[in-house]
């Protein structure tokens, strides 16, 4: 069903949530609707996509966990060497493991079977492989979702109001 992306009052992404329950937050008056798919669902109510809060919230940050999953939704599984995009992606550690490198966002990124066995023991500048895209930490949670549905292609209305996406 419709999800909808719920803005802190200071316009930044603040989760995603359903649409009924963006519908009662409107309707109660603690959310403005920011854009709708145009479909009625009262007489002068249209299905919102985004909302926005009249109260600014305060959220505790929330660590995101470094797993397969995560590192190969954030390279859009995709190896970050070739580009090649399919089955069988490995993780490979930028600066080798033998050679001090760790287990971290910044070091870990998508690859493809061959790219991983031809980089080997070495670090990308020494084999000749540039990476596609630099590896960072992904800002939370919430973008990762954000990211996810955009390239779905469910909500690209979404986009603009999430940097870096
Ligand atoms: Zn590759």
């Amino acid at each position: 069903m419709s999800k909808v992306l719920v803005l802190n009052a200071s316009y930044e992404p603040l989760n995603i949530t359903s649409w009924r329950r963006a519908i009662v937050l409107v309707i109660k008056g603690k959310a403005e609707q920011v854009e709708h798919n145009g479909k009625l669902i009262y007489a002068e109510l249209s299905l919102p996509t985004v909302i926005r809060l009249r109260q600014y919230v305060r959220v505790p940050y929330k660590e995101i966990p470094l797993t397969r999953r995560n590192l190969l939704q954030r390279d859009n599984h995709t190896c970050q060497y070739c580009g090649y995009a399919g089955d069988g992606l490995t993780l490979d550690h930028v600066v080798p493991r033998s050679r001090g490198g760790g287990d971290t966002w910044d070091n870990m990124v998508t690859a493809c079977v061959r790219c991983n066995v031809r980089k080997g023991n070495r670090t990308p500048r020494e084999a000749s492989m540039p990476l596609r895209n630099p590896p960072r930490k992904p800002h939370s949670s919430l973008y990762f979702e954000v990211a996810r549905q955009i390239r779905s292609g469910t909500h690209q209305e979404w986009k603009k109001y999430v940097i870096g996406v």
